[in-house]
C-alpha cells in the first residue's frame, strides 16, 4: 500500500463527473488499498477517487472509532437508490477542505445498490453517520463539494481562504 496526494479545493478536478469502473480487478484493489491508507493516516473517514485525481467511481469509508477493529468499506459504482424525507444535520469537514467545516442538512436514510471489494454486488440501508458520510462521498462523485450547500458568500468565503493557504504552502525558504 501506499499514500497518494489529496487533491484540495480550488482544483478543477473535483467539479469533475467521475466515470464508472467496469470491473474489479487487483489494480482497482491496490488502488482500494491506496485510498484506505491515505484516508487513515490523513485521518478522515471517507474518501472518494477523485480526491486523489482518479475521476471513477469509488469510495472508501471507515467509520470506526480510535482503537476500534478497523472497519473499512469498498464502495465500486455506488448508487443512490433512495433517499428520506427525513432530513438530519451532521457538521461536515472535507478532506479537500481542510480546516473547514459547516452544518449539512440530508436526508436521513438512504439506501445503496454497490460493488464490493470483491466484485460482488451488494445492498446497503444507511442512516446516522454512515449514511451522511455516503451521501457526502456520492456528491464527490458528481463533482459536488459540502461548501455547494451553503450561502455563496460562505462558499466564497472558504474558497478565498483556501487559495490563500494553497499560495502559502507553494512558498520555499532558500
Ligand atoms: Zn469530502
Amino acid at each position: 500500500m501506499s499514500k497518494r496526494d489529496i487533491v484540495v479545493e480550488p482544483n478543477p478536478i473535483l467539479r469533475k463527473k467521475s466515470q464508472s469502473l467496469e470491473k474489479v480487478d487487483n489494480d482497482l484493489r491496490k488502488l482500494m488499498d491506496d485510498m484506505l491508507e491515505t484516508m487513515y493516516s490523513a485521518p478522515g473517514i471517507g474518501l472518494a477517487a477523485v480526491q486523489v485525481g482518479i475521476l471513477k467511481r469509488l469510495i472508501v469509508i471507515d467509520l470506526s472509532k480510535d482503537g476500534e477493529k478497523k472497519n473499512p468499506l469498498f464502495l465500486v459504482n455506488p448508487e443512490l437508490t433512495f433517499k428520506s424525507k427525513k432530513t438530519s444535520i451532521h457538521e461536515e469537514g472535507c478532506l479537500s477542505l481542510p480546516g473547514h467545516f459547516a452544518e449539512v442538512e440530508r436526508p436521513a436514510e438512504c439506501h445503496l445498490n454497490y460493488i464490493d471489494y470483491n466484485g460482488k454486488e451488494k445492498k446497503l440501508k444507511a442512516d446516522g453517520l454512515l449514511s451522511t458520510c455516503i451521501q457526502h462521498e456520492v456528491d464527490h462523485l458528481n463533482g459536488i463539494l459540502f461548501i455547494d450547500y451553503l450561502s455563496k458568500l460562505k462558499r466564497d468565503m472558504i474558497i478565498k481562504k483556501l487559495k490563500k493557504n494553497n499560495k502559502e504552502k507553494n512558498k520555499i525558504i532558500l
